[in-house]
């Protein structure tokens, strides 16, 4: 299954005109599924804190896209008929230049092939029999620094059965720093991808529509749990994923009413979907929800510790309107395949020391 429209992400397209794009394919039919990438307010927090005075106008320009969506959406008599889910895959935690960790402190860094990603750091050794010295040295190094080796790595990262998955894997605790040396180092005051059991990490949600409850507030669950919530509201089966529809389900009105099957829990990335709960409740990021009404409110975001705001504004219109799609279809974005993000893929294009890279990672 593919998207009708795709496009090359373009961080210079206003806010206002992402959503304008998106309501104007609703408007005449043409999708009956719309997502929304918003890259505020994390990529102003990286640079200024998620607590400075600073983000305040970033988050107010954040609420006032939201504002702008419903109010796009209620001229064409939408708003009450589609169901928008926001929400963020992780949150934000203040960083400074003086809570740094350098690897090469600590090893040489032509000893292996790293991937630093602050705060985190993959790690593979040139040779297979050095992974344990190279592990020695960084073990106790810093008591700022967490280091892995593959096999030890927690279950609650679920970090473990991918090939791309190192040999040795760092993070630093939270407000901490992790480089590779002094020279790579960016000036940051905001940072995610810590331990993702810290709420600091835990990004929010926010659903509102007809098959959504009012005034509804629930546990945190697993962001995971979003992809078969929503699968079961687009009526799509859902593809092999780690998700669960069991734990979200009660936001919705007809939820107690929702069947799934029960077979065994899995934590293997092939688990059918509306089947699999994760051992660990709480495992991978987990979202707070709170009712959309509360995202109108500049003070309550802010409370929500200016959590990073990928906005997947995920909307299916009634029944009607998707049975018009093929008819009111524009003309087509140009396509972009998938890039091969794989360790072969990368290798061949890059050399066999090239450190990995992923073409879609962004601050
Ligand atoms: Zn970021």
């Amino acid at each position: 299954m593919y998207p009708t429209y795709t496009g090359r992400y373009d961080g210079d397209i206003p806010f206002n005109d992402r959503v304008d794009r998106i309501v104007t394919l609703f408007s005449n039919g043409s999708i009956n599924l719309g997502l929304l990438y918003f890259n505020e307010p994390d990529h102003s927090a990286h640079s200024y804190g998620p607590e400075s005075p600073l983000m305040l106008p970033v988050i107010k320009k954040c609420d006032k896209t939201v504002g702008h969506l419903i109010e796009e959406l209620e001229k064409i008599d939408l708003f009450d008929k589609v169901n928008i889910v926001i929400t963020s895959d992780h949150g934000m935690a203040e960083v400074s230049k003086n809570k740094m960790v350098f690897l090469e402190d600590y090893i040489d860094l032509t000893c292996c092939r790293i991937l630093a990603n602050n705060p985190l750091a993959m790690i593979w050794p040139n040779n297979d029999e050095e992974t344990q010295s190279i592990y020695d040295s960084l073990v106790n190094a810093h008591p700022n620094l967490v280091v892995y080796l593959h096999d030890d790595i927690p279950k609650q990262y679920h970090y473990q059965d991918n090939k791309r998955i190192p040999p040795i894997f760092a993070v630093v605790d939270e407000n901490w720093q992790l480089e590779e040396g002094k020279n790579t180092s960016r000036n940051l005051r905001g940072q995610h991808g810590y331990n993702n059991s810290l709420l600091s990490m835990h990004p929010f949600f926010i659903a509102h529509g007809p098959a959504f409850k009012e005034d509804y507030k629930m546990k945190p669950f697993r962001n995971v749990d979003i992809y078969p919530l929503l699968c079961h509201l687009l009526g799509v089966e859902p593809s092999p994923n780690n998700g669960s529809l069991d734990e979200v389900k009660m936001m919705l009105k007809e939820g107690e009413a929702i069947v799934t099957s029960t077979a065994a829990p899995s934590e293997t990335t092939t688990s059918p979907s509306k089947t699999t709960k994760a051992a660990h409740p709480h495992d991978m990021v987990t979202l707070t929800p709170i009712h959309i009404k509360e995202s109108l409110s500049i003070n309550a975001l802010i409370g929500l510790g200016v959590a990073c705001f990928i906005a997947l504004i995920a909307t299916f219109l009634l029944v009607a309107m998707c049975i018009k799609q093929r008819s009111y279809r524009q003309p087509a974005y140009e396509y972009m395949p998938i890039e091969d993000t794989s360790v072969e893929g990368q290798a061949a294009l890059r050399g066999p020391h090239a450190s990995y890279f992923y073409p879609n990672t962004k601050i």
